[in-house]
């Protein structure tokens, strides 16, 4: 446990409080599902098994959790989501679903924002299940005044994947908001507003970025695939999705325990039902999850 937690408590499976001058929500947009070998990587399944949902066909239900970030000023969407554009193929085989509300717009508008009042649309990185929802069932941008941001290592990756990312990245995803003129990219890092910025990280994917908020009543960060749910702190717990997982546990021991220390209040995009928490470590320095 961090010895002194800065900013608001959360309680399990809050989806909004406030930090600072800023309101954060946990919006939704789809549920789906993965292989759960493949979420777990090296990690035996039968020590996975014990921590989630596994499907008959041995996928673990997730969520997408697009984050929204409104100070009065201005209103920030984290990570857009996966979307409604998928055919009968996809959806059957990643459990895509819509029910509930999962729908970043109804969602959005839910917590009182219309989509023409976003401002900034940052993506971590530019896999499918990550930005697919920042254009609409008609191919369009959904958030016509919002500057996208995404690292330039990932625009790339985008509109030219190899063999090793093509399965990743869909075009269509990014292609009409470059041509709308809303995208923005960086390297390494950038600041997109004051005490809001995107670090470059890589490991799990080319540019996958941490996005960190700083404030007053402490600190905030949006972990995208680096920590995609509550079962992925412990350090060990690299995904086989992962391009490098040396330099995913490089990025992982350096940032979890810094998290950990100074008390982050942390935004996981994959959790099924617990979106914000803090990390905490144990006396065997075992990372884990704690929605206080
Ligand atoms: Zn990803």
């Amino acid at each position: 446990m961090p010895k002194e937690i800065a900013g608001p408590e959360v309680t399990p499976g809050a989806r909004e409080t406030q930090l600072g001058e800023w309101r954060i929500v946990a919006l939704k947009d789809a549920s789906f599902a993965l292989d759960g070998g493949a979420m777990f990587g090296v990690v035996p399944r039968v020590m996975w098994e014990r921590l989630t949902k596994v499907n008959s066909d041995h996928t673990v239900p997730l969520a997408t959790t697009p984050y929204l970030l409104d100070n009065g000023t201005y209103r920030v969407l984290i990570e857009p989501g996966m979307g409604l554009r998928w055919g009968e193929k996809q959806t059957a085989m990643f459990h895509i679903s819509h029910d509930e509300g999962h729908e970043l717009v109804t969602s959005l508008r839910a917590a009182g924002v219309e989509p023409e009042e976003i401002t900034h649309c940052l993506m971590s990185h530019c896999h499918w299940d990550h930005i697919g929802a920042a254009c609409g069932a008609d191919g369009l941008p959904v958030f016509p005044k919002a500057q996208h941001w995404c690292p330039q290592s990932e625009r790339d990756a985008a509109l030219h994947p190899d063999h090793l990312r093509r399965a990743s990245y869909r075009k269509e995803d990014l292609q009409p908001i470059i041509e709308a003129n809303l995208l923005q990219t960086f390297e390494g890092e950038t600041e997109i507003l004051p005490g809001l910025k995107m670090v470059e990280l890589g490991g799990h994917s080319d540019g996958i970025s941490l996005v960190i908020l700083e404030t007053a009543e402490g600190k905030a960060a949006f972990w995208a695939d680096i920590v995609p749910t509550s079962n992925h702190v412990h350090l060990p717990f690299i995904m086989a999705y992962d391009m490098n997982a040396a330099l995913s546990w490089e990025v992982r021991t350096k940032w979890i325990p810094l998290a950990a220390e100074e008390g982050w209040l942390n935004l996981l995009y994959h959790d099924l039902d617990q979106p914000m928490g803090r990390f905490v470590v144990d006396a065997k320095k075992r990372y884990t999850f704690a929605a206080i």
